[in-house]
């Protein structure tokens, strides 16, 4: 089977170096294996979209060097969409995700909420004062169809949730992190539809992934702990998980999260300072994956042969703008 693998980004800003090194990670392996790499669009977040951003990203991806050979591209200032496993554009793509919920509401691993805000407040709060994690208490878990039916009717707000069952243990295996378990008492019972009809990222996520065939799914490990709801939602729609890879933060030298704050973190502001996209490309790669010997400076095709997940690092790559500065003087 070829691999397939994808960088999907949410259009809410610029095209931050650490996903930059995730979409780079994805071409590299889909490259050294002859299989494909997807460019997928997350804008279920409606009111997270930025203007413009979605041309941004592919603007720094392709700048970089970095080219996806499927999903979503610029062509004469007009966004298009290539390949089969179309639209590439998740908002596009709603009548998809109503199919799959209705399937896991039909099989009972999904329910209807109708809670207010103020009410997901209340309980929230009663939570934190006994030290509790925040989590939905369940109320809406029994509704009979009946109750749901009439206060659909009666035109109530409503989501649509995931019902995580009260205690089990969830396990899947992380290429670089292992294998890893949680118990689902920890596991919230997720939102999958919003009330605006738009799906949750997880629910979308999982869906596409599915259907666009995606062998490896590449990711920052800030999703580390998603992964068991999303385990849970393979599970009930009878699919096989990906193999996960969760790459470790980028880090900047005080071992913290690279932000704005500190300097430059998007891609273009390095384009802007005139760096060389070979060399910015070629630092980021080793920011949390080393070579077999001590190789410093990569073409691109060089990093291809090179490249394995297994010498990913499962702990955070350290950005270091002098080490930076030192491949750029030096490629
Ligand atoms: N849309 C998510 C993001 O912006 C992608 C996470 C994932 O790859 O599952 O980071
Ligand atoms: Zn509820």
């Amino acid at each position: 089977m070829s691999v397939r693998l994808r960088f999907a980004p949410s259009p809410t800003g610029y095209l931050h170096i650490g996903g930059l090194r995730t979409a780079l990670y994805c071409y590299l392996y889909a490259n050294k294996n002859g299989g494909n790499y997807i460019l997928r669009i997350e804008d279920t977040d409606q009111s997270r979209f930025v203007e413009g951003a979605m041309e941004n990203l592919i603007e720094s991806l392709l700048w970089a060097g970095v080219k996806h050979d499927e999903g979503v591209f610029v062509e004469n200032d007009k966004i298009v969409q290539k390949g089969e496993y179309g639209p590439y554009i998740q908002s596009e793509r709603l009548e998809i995700y109503k199919n799959y919920i209705k399937q896991l509401l039909d099989s009972g691993h999904a329910y209807y909420c109708f809670c207010t805000k103020e009410r997901l407040d209340l309980v929230r709060d009663k939570q934190r004062q006994e030290n509790k994690t925040p989590m939905y208490d369940k109320h809406c878990m029994n509704l009979t169809k009946e109750e749901v039916e009439s206060k659909i009717a009666a035109g109530e707000e409503y989501v649509i949730r995931l019902k995580v069952p009260k205690n089990e243990d969830i396990t899947f295996t992380d290429l670089v992190k292992g294998t890893i378990t949680i118990n689902s008492s920890e596991v919230d019972d997720q939102v999958l539809i919003k009330s605006d009809g738009f799906p949750t990222y997880h629910f979308a996520v999982v869906v596409d992934d599915h259907l666009m065939g995606i062998t490896h799914a590449v990711r920052g490990e800030e999703w580390l702990t998603s992964t068991p709801k999303q385990k849970l939602i393979y599970d009930y729609l009878g699919w096989n998980m990906p193999m996960y890879i969760h790459l470790p933060t980028v880090l900047n030298k005080d071992k913290k999260k690279l932000s704005k704050r500190q300097g430059d973190v998007a891609t273009s502001d390095f384009k802007n300072k005139g760096y060389l996209p070979e060399a910015l490309v070629n630092y980021l790669a080793l920011v949390g994956w080393s070579p077999k010997d001590n190789q410093e400076i990569f073409s691109l095709d060089e990093l291809v042969r090179e490249f394995d997940f297994d010498r990913v690092s499962k702990t955070g790559g350290i950005f270091d703008i002098d080490k930076l500065n030192w491949v750029n003087n030096h490629y």
